[in-house]
């Protein structure tokens, strides 16, 4: 069942952004009525479907037109986008607001008993990464070469497993690294769960009225809460 005159919102079906997302558009009077299966959830008060994916789809989902908005982490969202520039594909999105949740560092962590002196100590070395886009842009910057090995789940493993040298994965407390061996060494990126929508003027009047209407209520959400 889907019906193209309604709004399409793209979620994280079930992680770190899934509870607060959904907080957030019944904070701001949508009613929902999600079913833990299903894909699609329909609000019952307002012209809204919901599109319940995995968080590493949403950009990709807005960007192509396949939904109208979604809630995504920078961190995904930009890595996306590096990807989708660099094999041809259209990258195009608008950020309507970066929001309170979803805070987390993308962060280069190495052995504890390896001697880190700073970036150049991965001069010529592996690491280990889901998000190889961001990781190799920051080689660029600080002019290394190093090699981002890409994968998608397990990272902090991946010195232990004589996979690569180091890691670059996202970080919030530093527990995890901790009982793998790893210390934090660099900052690479900054990141919070932000609201995006298709690029402006891709969208129809209506919808675009409609978010034009949700947005500044999340900013009285957002204020109440500060
Ligand atoms: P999915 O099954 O949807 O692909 P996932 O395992 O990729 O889930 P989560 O671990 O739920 O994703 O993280 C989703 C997003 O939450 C991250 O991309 C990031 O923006 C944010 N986040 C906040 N804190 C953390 C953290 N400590 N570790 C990982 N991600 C975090
Ligand atoms: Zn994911």
């Amino acid at each position: 069942m889907s019906d193209n005159s309604r709004l399409r919102i793209a979620i994280q079906k079930s992680g770190r952004l899934s509870d607060d997302s959904i907080a957030l558009l019944k904070a701001i009077g949508i009613k929902l009525n999600i079913r833990d299966r299903l894909l699609i959830a329909h609000s019952t008060n307002e012209n809204i479907d919901l599109l319940r994916v995995r968080d590493d789809d949403i950009p990709g989902l807005v960007m192509d037109g396949v939904v109208d908005m979604g809630f995504i982490g920078e961190n995904e969202l930009e890595e996306k986008m590096l990807e989708r520039q660099a094999t041809g594909k259209p990258a195009d999105f608008e950020i309507l607001r970066r929001l309170d949740y979803g805070g987390c560092r993308l962060s280069i962590a190495v052995p504890t008993e390896m001697n880190y002196t700073g970036v150049a100590s991965l001069e010529g070395k592996k690491v280990a990464t889901t998000y190889p886009y961001l990781l190799e842009r920051y080689f660029k910057e600080q002019g290394i070469k190093a090699k981002a090995v890409m994968l998608t789940g397990s990272v902090e493993v991946a010195p232990r497993a004589g996979v690569a040298a180091a890691i670059c994965d996202l970080v919030s407390t530093g527990a995890t690294l901790e009982a793998n061996g790893l210390q934090e060494e660099e900052v690479i990126f900054r990141s919070k769960a932000v609201l995006i929508q298709r690029a402006d003027g891709e969208l129809d009047a209506e919808k675009q009225a409609l978010i034009n209407r949700l947005v500044p209520r999340i900013d009285g959400v957002i204020q109440a809460k500060e």
